[in-house]
């Protein structure tokens, strides 16, 4: 029995992690090899809640720059993030892991409204908990959410997946000099403006002391790696 580092993780996935080669619009192929990563997860006995974005349909701000109401272009990305949550639950369950989808826009139709405690309940009988609809307000975002969503379920860390392998101190597809970082502190992030997540987020996790591991969710072995102890992507604490 491998000794678990976090029992209950929250994973923030970027919307864009569904997107296909164009970078647009829902990749089935792409949400499996995600589905595939967290059913590992789940095998460790691990408790799995995931807050999806919505970058890949839309978001807030592209509607804002085409002259929109900001309320509305948000509440469209909110729903946009509906439609990745279960893309992403099909996925799994075609895995055969459980889920329940549960939405902050409630739409009872396709998707459990958002219930704090029911989610707890869902997580506890091993099923995987996609939230969709953020936090269920405009002018937030996903990472919020996420970092909301944390809290309220007692996870022992944020996980925010992502394309390169933590947090470095430039971009390291542009600067092949970047010096990437094992460790962070919440306030070295918000000084130093590092891209991990938004700042209300980050001061969320800050002032809740969650840990926000930052890693590379295509790299294989990195999730599954981080949950049994192995130094992997970026942490960022006290
Ligand atoms: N959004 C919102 N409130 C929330 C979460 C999301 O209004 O609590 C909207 C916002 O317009 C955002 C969009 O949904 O741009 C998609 O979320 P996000 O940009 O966080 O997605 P990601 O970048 O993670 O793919």
């Amino acid at each position: 029995m491998e000794n678990i580092k976090y029992h209950r993780i929250l994973l923030k996935l970027s919307g864009e992690a569904l997107a296909g080669p164009q970078q647009f619009g829902i990749d089935p192929h792409r949400a499996l090899h995600i589905a595939e990563r967290v059913r590992e997860v789940r095998e460790l006995g691990v408790d799995v809640a995931i807050v999806i974005g919505a970058g890949n349909l839309w978001r807030g701000r592209e509607g804002l720059e085409l002259g929109m109401d900001r309320a509305t272009a948000d509440y469209m990305g909110m729903l946009a993030t509906v439609m990745n949550a279960l893309a992403l639950m099909d996925s799994l369950e075609s895995l055969g892991v459980v889920t329940r989808v549960q939405s902050a826009v409630e739409m009872r139709s396709v998707a459990e409204p958002y219930i704090r405690r029911r989610a707890i309940r869902h997580l506890e009988k091993g099923r995987v908990v996609i939230f969709g609809g953020g936090t269920g307000n405009p002018y937030f975002s996903t990472d919020t959410a996420a970092a909301l969503r944390a809290m309220e379920i007692g996870a022992d860390v944020l996980i925010k997946a992502t394309k390169v392998d933590g947090v470095y101190d430039s971009d390291p597809k542009k600067n092949p000099n970047a010096v990437k970082f094992d460790h962070l502190t919440y306030i070295d992030t918000l000084n130093r403006q590092l891209k991990v997540m938004d700042s209300t987020a980050i001061s969320l996790c800050m002032e809740n002391q969650l840990p926000i591991l930052v890693l590379d969710l295509f790299d294989e072995s990195a999730l599954r790696g981080a949950l049994v102890g192995q130094s992997v992507g970026t942490l960022v604490t006290a």
